[in-house]
């Protein structure tokens, strides 16, 4: 049994199952997440017994890092390899201000965003809780941040929304009190909206912050950029939006990547303005990370100053997001892993 994949109730019942008591989990969840210590021997509180079940009827599958690059800026990107050899990436953002791991939850995403590289990947798979999780794990180690808080943010390869089941154990897991004990408060998931995922979501006992990826305030133009669009539609997921439940004081990020030419223009700006009204929200501009294959440009400083502008006019909060890692083809929308081979799965991601 793979002890990655098992939230602590799970470990409760396995443990139970090979004649151990449930609570024996607490103190195994505190070395692998909290102290980081993975081999039994090592587990100096756990009985004689209880470490040689351990040793023979569990493993601990561990994402391996095949390659580790570092930006200017201090961006740090890992290329990881799972166990059945397939390859995804994580990214270290320090200083923003906290310092923030981006993890992935699929291998390639489905999503198809026209601007986005990942997209033109397809889904070659979901990530397990464990490879999510994992992620963490594995640069928490590789950067000596154990005993550092840090944020999560599941903004790299994939949908979370589209692997809902996985990244819902995969936050019980990072949020256990006994383990990394991240608070969700910490935790930023960012989705194109797959709306009864989101509502499903409402109700989550492990409740991450919520962005949307918006990119066009009308469903012509978001359309054209996020295929989904035509499934779940712009108003729908604004109404989800507004039914979402938040903490006092929290609100939704709206992401919206500019294009030059085709969503950075004043009457954009406007037309979000009016859809976001009554929303409580924030704006997170990202100018486009340029890439051959990329069928847009990205706007001039000039646009993005105009454009927050306008939002700012008309009482909205917005940021401009800095692009970091760019060197390294670490920012938004650059993750992309070359040379995977074609599954099925991609193939139905061409047809949602
Ligand atoms: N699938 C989720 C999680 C990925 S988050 C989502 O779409 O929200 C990645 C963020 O980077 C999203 O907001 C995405 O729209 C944005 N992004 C994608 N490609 C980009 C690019 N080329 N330049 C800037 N941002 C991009």
């Amino acid at each position: 049994m793979d002890l990655a994949e098992l939230d602590r109730p799970m470990l409760e019942v396995a443990l139970d199952e090979r004649g151990h008591q449930r609570f024996h989990a607490g103190q195994i969840f505190r070395w692998v997440y909290h102290r980081g210590v993975i081999d039994p021997a090592a587990m100096t509180d756990l009985s004689r017994d209880l470490r040689a079940t351990l040793a023979n009827s569990f493993t601990l599958s561990t994402p391996e890092i095949v390659q580790r690059e570092k930006s200017i800026d201090g961006t740090e990107k890992f290329l990881l390899c799972l166990a059945d050899g397939r390859t995804i990436e994580s990214v270290f953002i320090p200083d923003t201000p906290s310092m923030t791991f981006c993890l992935s939850t699929q291998v390639g995403c489905a999503m198809a965003c026209r601007f986005c590289l990942t997209g033109k990947m397809g889904l070659v798979r979901n990530l397990s809780a464990g490879e999510i999780v994992g992620q963490v794990r594995v640069l928490a180690d590789a950067l000596r941040m154990r005993d550092t808080r840090f944020n999560i943010v599941l903004m790299g390869m994939g949908e979370p929304l589209h692997n809902y089941d996985e990244t819902m154990k995969a936050l019980r897991i990072l949020a256990d009190k006994q383990g990394f004990a991240i608070s969700p408060r910490r935790i930023t998931l960012s989705t194109v909206g797959l709306l009864q995922a989101l509502e499903k979501l409402a109700h989550e006992p492990v409740m991450p912050n919520l962005a949307i990826s918006l990119h066009a305030p009308t469903d012509a133009q978001r359309g054209d950029l996020v295929p989904i669009n035509r499934k779940y539609g712009v108003t729908d997921i604004i109404a989800a939006c507004k039914r979402f439940p938040l903490k006092r004081r929290s609100r939704i990020t709206f992401e919206y990547v500019l294009l030059a030419g085709v969503n950075d223009r004043p009457d954009d700006a406007r037309r979000l303005a009016t859809l976001l009204a009554g929303v409580k929200s924030k704006v997170n501009l990202i100018p486009l990370n340029a890439a051959a294959g990329i069928p847009f440009d990205r706007p001039s400083d000039e646009a993005v100053d105009r454009f927050a502008q306008i939002l700012a006019d008309h009482h909205l909060t917005v940021s401009v997001r800095k692009s970091r890692g760019r060197d390294i083809r670490a920012a938004c929308g650059q993750l992309i892993v070359e040379g995977q081979k074609k599954s099925a799965a991609q193939q139905l991601a061409v047809m949602m």
